[in-house]
């Protein structure tokens, strides 16, 4: 398989200004030296609390924010290395859904406009042949081409969130950063649009970065799943492995609040307690170690490298280095 999108050491801190002079006094570290993978065809999912840096590290491989430090590595060129003419040129291959369609849809233009503005800037279909292709288009994401001359408030959120899907595709891109794409749709409407991006990625081979804060969300549409905690990767696994043998106690909190997750046998519910620390000064050692229910000394000092569990299962907390844990609230 081969590494489509390779993240490396990604840094994004964002400067705090202070004094007279306005000086930089200190960062929000929001994310902190991050490195990950994404193989063509498939699709990994970021999870984690708001501000875990889930969306700040989406929009630094897209350079939405210049990353502070790193390498992101796409199709075997390092995306930090391009001006920023040649990454306009780029971001035809790389895509990203955002939460809200409806903040990203001009109310005033219609959904015809919409797309054919997105196919006018990377100039690949010639105009007389533009409306067919966005016929074709909707038609795709479900959406029937009698209603291309709407205004997206007289579509419903499922459906304005069909269309941003349609622009996104009409650039034939290679990968889509999805932010909380259902997020905010009723629960039935989101396994129809899942379902739709599952389709899409068969049909065009696309390559998804799944970002959300809902282990559940993600289950049915991922392969591999990375949990983010403050700025860090604590837990990265295939499905099967993350939901069946989780080996992080942040990755059995989040599981802990989906009810009907069956932590097997071993594992006890975590019920998270407490706020999130400040990425400004987040904790020593373990970022985790404020609320974590198993937290020791090393904790406090140490920081957990993510330590191999199996296969590719890794976890960044000093309980499994030896494999000596089995979190069933004491020592195996
Ligand atoms: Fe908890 Fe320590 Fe593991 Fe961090 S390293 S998750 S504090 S047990
Ligand atoms: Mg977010």
């Amino acid at each position: 398989k081969k590494a489509l999108l390779e993240v490396k050491n990604l840094k994004q801190y964002f400067p705090i200004k202070g004094g007279i002079l306005g000086r930089t006094v200190n960062y929000v570290k929001a994310v902190d030296d991050i490195s990950f993978s994404v193989y063509e065809g498939e699709t990994v999912s970021i999870v984690g609390e708001s501000g875990c840096g889930k969306s700040t590290t989406g929009r630094a491989i897209l350079r939405l924010d210049e990353p502070f430090a790193g390498e992101v590595n796409f199709d075997g060129e390092n995306l930090l290395g391009l001006s920023k003419g040649e990454m306009r040129k780029k971001r035809q291959d790389l895509q990203i859904i955002f939460q809200d369609p409806y903040a990203s849809l001009n109310p005033r233009q219609t959904v015809s406009q919409i797309l054919e503005e997105a196919l006018e800037i990377q100039n690949i279909v010639p105009a007389k042949e533009r409306r067919q292709t966005i016929a074709d288009l909707l038609h795709t994401v479900g959406i029937g081409a009698h209603q291309m001359d709407r205004y997206p408030h007289e579509f419903s959120g499922g459906q304005r969130q069909r269309i941003g899907i349609a622009r996104a595709l009409s650039v034939n891109p290679k990968l889509i950063i999805c932010d909380e794409a259902v997020s905010a749709l009723d629960v039935s409407i989101q396994a129809q649009v899942l379902n739709l991006l599952k389709d899409l990625q068969r049909k065009f081979q696309l390559t998804y970065l799944f970002i959300s804060h809902d282990l559940g969300v993600v289950r049915h549409i991922s392969d591999r799943i990375i949990v983010m905690y403050l700025g860090k990767i604590v837990e990265i696994a295939d499905k099967k492995s993350l939901f069946e043998k989780p080996q992080h106690p942040y990755t059995i909190a989040l599981l802990s609040a989906i009810p009907s997750t069956n932590l097997g046998q071993k594992r006890e519910r975590i019920i998270l307690k407490g706020d999130v620390p400040s990425p400004i000064d987040p904790p020593q050692g373990c970022r985790f170690h404020t609320r974590c229910p198993f937290a020791f000394d090393r904790c406090r000092v140490e920081e957990p490298k993510l330590y191999e569990v199996e296969g590719t299962h890794r976890s960044a907390c000093h309980l499994v280095e030896n494999g000596e844990y089995d979190f069933t609230g004491g020592r195996a």
